[in-house]
């Protein structure tokens, strides 16, 4: 892979974050390439596959090899489970959108488990996707200032 616009940090940090993520969610080969020889770099149609077990997943027609390594890495977070606290891997405060599919590792994993398991927002920092909710439990998001008052009076009274 040294030949990939390795002069570039961001560009490198982006290969190596999705080449780890890859490697960390078991995947078996991390592969980069492009389709045409003898266009431009941007018109050559870069590729980034990842191969699990039984799986194949890949990333098409990018104008980098970044931005392919980093569709992939999003094409992998989208709908997983993160493996650190179980909760649906959101990649944006808005929120993930649930839906019905297979994990990586051939576990169903259906809309309402994934709906029920909360969400856990992950985010690349430099070369390495990680999650940045961190292991913290949090209130509920629908709890007002009266039910925690209220919980706290309850508390006290115990
Ligand atoms: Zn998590």
């Amino acid at each position: 892979m040294t030949d990939l616009a390795p002069d570039d940090p961001k560009a490198r940090d982006a290969l190596i974050a999705a080449a780890d993520l890859v490697g960390r969610s078991g995947g078996k080969s991390f592969q980069i390439g492009y389709l045409h020889d003898d266009v431009p770099s941007e018109e050559a149609a870069w590729y980034a596959h990842a191969q699990y077990r039984g799986v194949r997943i890949t990333a098409e027609n990018h104008r980098s090899p970044e931005a392919a390594a980093e569709a992939l890495a999003v094409q992998l977070l989208t709908g997983a489970k993160c493996v650190h606290c179980g909760r649906l891997v959101a990649l944006s405060t808005a929120g993930a959108v649930a839906h019905d599919g297979t994990l990586i590792d051939g576990t169903p994993w259906t809309v309402e488990q994934a709906r029920a398991a909360g969400q856990c927002l992950w985010k690349r920092d430099g070369a390495r996707w990680d999650r940045v909710c961190g292991d913290e439990p949090r209130p509920p998001l629908s709890m007002n200032r009266a039910q925690r008052r209220a919980r706290q009076n309850g508390r006290r009274r115990g």
